[in-house]
């Protein structure tokens, strides 16, 4: 399968970022088909990447050997069952992005075990500087596991994950994680804004510190941990603050949250 020709049946927001990567990396636009119940959708897609763009889901899969499943997870189920006996025929490979709807889910409604691979995203992908976790069915193979891999890297980094549960850790790690890190700069913010600064000033100098530690803590071969430890002068400023974390059990909180998204990603699917 040296270029694929790929289908994105749905391509709203998520499609639309990733389509944008495929074709910043080279990907030739004509092989890449999109859909849309919406033609405005269609048209900013055309006009903007190029791409192949039809309302027929039929159409956009019938030589497709990568359908990307981007439609919300409510209508799913309508989707692909309109789908099936195409997707039957022509035995793609699957890669759905749909939260919550199990592998198995999607090969009942198709009526086959077709290749399948879940993909968990992020909205940082909108920027390509996303997360991915994916998961395949045994009936991938290597080539197609590289496809999806090659496919979701337009958007940032992905991870393969071993079991399907794994998804659900995904999802409440880096799925759910950008809201995290907003909450903790609207936290700073308005600390921030408490002890006297503009609201502007304790913005700017929230987000620039998220974006500083985030490169720092990439680009360094230092730990997290050893981080902190660097900027933690005993008796300073930050070890007064990070023992108020600690204090108020931080590490538990956060373990805390993370077990009840991932639960609710379990109970979702
Ligand atoms: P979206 O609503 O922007 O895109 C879905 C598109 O599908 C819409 O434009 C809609 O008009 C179109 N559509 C609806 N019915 C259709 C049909 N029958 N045929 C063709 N197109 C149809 O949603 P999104 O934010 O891009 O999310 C897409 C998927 O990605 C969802 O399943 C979601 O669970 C998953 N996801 C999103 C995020 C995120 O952060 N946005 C993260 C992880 C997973």
């Amino acid at each position: 399968m040296s270029t694929p020709s790929i289908a994105f049946i749905g391509a709203g927001n998520m499609a639309f970022s990733i389509i944008g990567g495929l074709i910043k990396q080279g990907v030739d636009p004509k092989k890449v088909w999109a859909t849309n119940i919406d033609q405005e959708s269609l048209n900013k897609l055309e006009q903007e990447f190029q791409v192949n763009t039809t309302t027929d889901n039929h159409q956009a899969i019938s030589e497709a050997d990568v359908v990307v499943l981007s439609v919300k997870p409510q209508v799913l189920k309508s989707v692909v069952t309109d789908l099936a006996e195409t997707l039957k025929q022509n035995n793609p490979l699957i890669i759905s992005i749909a939260a919550g709807i199990k592998a198995e889910t999607l090969q009942d409604w198709i009526g086959q075990p077709l290749a399948i691979v879940r993909c968990m995203p992020n909205t940082p992908a909108l920027l390509q500087c996303g997360a991915s976790g994916l998961y395949k069915t045994a009936e991938v193979t290597d080539e197609q596991a590289n496809v999806a891999e090659t496919l979701m890297n337009a958007v940032g980094i992905t991870l393969w994950v071993q079991n399907e549960q794994g998804i659900d850790a995904v999802t409440a790690v880096s799925g759910s994680g950008p809201a995290y890190y907003f909450l903790f700069m609207e936290a700073m913010q308005q600390a921030g804004e408490a002890l006297g600064l503009d609201a502007e000033t304790a913005k700017q100098l929230t987000l620039q510190t998220a974006l500083g530690a985030a490169r720092m803590a990439i680009e360094s071969d230092d730990a997290p941990s050893e981080l902190r430890r660097k900027v933690t002068s005993p008796g300073g400023t930050t070890e007064q603050a990070i023992q108020t974390f600690q204090k108020g059990n931080l590490e538990a909180l956060v373990k805390q949250a993370m077990q009840a998204a991932s639960d609710r990603s379990e109970e979702l699917s």
